[in-house]
């Protein structure tokens, strides 16, 4: 068969490829390996919950934004969302609880309560953030792929942003440790935590400019979808049909084809069948699988496969619970990011065994029996150790049933309103992800934000190979359905920009 574009992966980010260039007239097909499509965003199905894998917490669904702007392309609506109001508390190891929604006014003075030990500073460090979170926004806006922008380019985007310019570029160098000098080390986790899930690594590594858009956004407004990321990638399907596109799930792909000059002109099948793409071939597998697996890497140029091995991510364990409609009732939030242990000893922060967020499915989207509201815990692990050292699968459920008693520990110490309202249905491991995805080591979230992987040193969507992108949490922007969203807009602006 051929088609003039091929996308490998139903992921969020393939799926929305494949939706955009479908309706702009080209002729795509999208291959995925499961029977499902979603990929990191699918459902998981037990007991007649429907769980979603995480937070449930999706950015840029606002009249006008991200989203918006994408649907508006394509024959078909878009999800029902809601905001989430607030969209998470955070909670410390000593009780506190700082609900990052709400007002200006109503969120510094929360900060002044609860870091009164450095209460200017915290403030401070937010006031000195806003505005360049806002002014990185419009630019993206203005440029999606704003790390390559040209230098015409990029002189209009700065005459345009006359105050924040300068600003930026003076902090494009900086961690966000470098900010949070004058705070405590209290409120440096509160920042930690945060800069670990929406960033998966902390303020010592993360890149400022990063830091201010990951804390800013959930302050502008965040959404839960009816349905979850599953009813997003089942629309985008929906979608790329109704445009003439072709989606072939159960399929496989074995590895990208060649030719002589090494330009990719197709793929093949793991049945044997070979497909051509006269136009681009779209890799919505991580970084690693693109090289590791579509590419090969026999053929991946020494510098990409040097800066691969530089290049690590997070795994995630998963407890999904089904809770007492009451115990959600007792929550201050539907979704709380607790941090169980300031880990004082040093400036690092490592998030395995003191940080995970709990959260509950809207409770205007059934997903759950009668009486119960479908819960995630998400937390952070090592990928690698749930992978060396089985001999068997024994071993495995040895280290998950480990694993689930001490997180079921940590989680009532954390939340002692639980009580015994809560009941584990399902795990998930790196393992689980990896058998579900195939992304290497299970390792999901992207890459961490450090100086290295950020704005210009970000993973660019044309790769080594020619007529091969990839699209997907380990390119620009990084991790969350917004931003494999973006991430599918440039690669499809880069294949057939649309027209009028
Ligand atoms: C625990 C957790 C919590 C999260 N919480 C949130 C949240 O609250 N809000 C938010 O916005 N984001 C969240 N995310 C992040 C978000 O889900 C991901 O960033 C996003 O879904 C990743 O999409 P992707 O397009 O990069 O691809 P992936 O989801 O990795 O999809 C890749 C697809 O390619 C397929 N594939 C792999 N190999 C092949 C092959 N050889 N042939 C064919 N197909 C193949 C896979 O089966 C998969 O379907 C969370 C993620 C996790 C893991």
């Amino acid at each position: 068969m051929s088609y003039e574009v091929v996308v490998v992966g139903g992921g969020i980010g393939g799926l929305t490829t494949a939706a955009l260039l479908a309706a702009r007239g080209v002729n795509v097909c999208l291959f995925e390996k499961e029977s499902w499509a979603g990929g990191c965003a699918a459902a998981e199905e037990r007991h007649g919950y429907r769980f979603e894998p995480g937070a449930g917490l999706y950015a840029l669904w606002q009249p006008g934004e991200l989203h918006e702007r994408v649907f508006a392309e394509l024959p078909v609506a878009a999800p029902d969302v809601r905001q989430v109001s607030p969209p998470y508390v955070v909670r410390l190891p000593d009780a506190t609880e700082v609900n990052v929604g709400g007002s200006d006014a109503e969120f510094e003075s929360q900060l002044r309560q609860a870091f009164p030990e450095c209460a200017a500073a915290a403030v401070a460090f937010y006031r000195e953030m806003a505005p360049v979170a806002a002014a990185l926004h419009r630019a993206a806006r203005r440029i999606p792929d704003l790390p390559h922008a040209s230098r015409l380019q990029r002189i209009k985007l700065a005459a345009s942003e006359p105050r924040a310019a300068p600003h930026i570029l003076a902090r494009s160098s900086d961690t966000a440790a470098r900010h949070l000098q004058q705070t405590s080390s209290r409120f440096r986790r509160f920042i930690d935590a945060q800069l670990q899930i929406f960033a998966q690594c902390a303020s010592g590594e993360c890149a400022y400019l990063y830091s201010a858009v990951a804390l800013c956004l959930p302050r502008r407004e965040m959404y839960a979808i009816r349905g979850g990321g599953a009813a997003l990638a089942d629309i985008l399907i929906e979608s790329i049909k109704s445009s003439g596109g072709t989606v072939r799930l159960d399929t496989p792909v074995l590895r990208l084809a060649c030719d002589a000059g090494g330009r990719a002109f197709g793929v093949d099948l793991l049945s044997g069948e070979a497909v051509t793409a006269t136009r681009a071939i779209v890799s919505n597998l991580t970084v690693w699988d693109t090289y590791g697996k579509l590419v090969g890497l026999n053929r991946t140029p020494a510098d990409v496969r040097a800066r691969l091995k530089t290049l690590r991510g997070w795994g995630t364990y998963l407890i999904y619970v089904g809770a007492d409609e009451e115990v959600c009732a007792r929550l201050s939030a539907e979704r709380v990011l607790a941090l169980t242990d300031w880990q004082d000893a040093g400036p690092e922060f490592n998030p395995e065994h003191s940080l995970f967020m709990f959260s509950v499915a809207p409770a205007w989207d059934r997903r759950a029996p009668s009486g119960k509201r479908a819960a995630t815990i998400s937390t952070f692990t090592e990928p690698e150790q749930w992978f060396t050292f089985h001999r068997g699968e024994t071993e495995h459920e040895e280290q998950d049933q480990a694993a689930l008693e001490a997180w079921w520990g940590r989680l009532h110490a954390a939340l002692p309103e639980l009580g015994s309202g809560v009941e584990v249905i399902e795990t998930a491991t790196p393992r689980t992800f990896y058998e579900r995805t195939r992304r290497k080591l299970g390792m999901v979230g992207g890459v961490g934000q450090s100086l290295g992987l950020f704005g210009t040193n970000s993973l660019a969507h044309r790769t080594a190979v020619p007529n091969l992108y990839m699209v997907g949490d380990t390119t620009f922007p990084g991790q969350g359905v917004a931003a494999v969203t973006h991430s599918a807009l440039i690669v499809a602006n880069k294949i057939a920009p649309p027209t009028g």
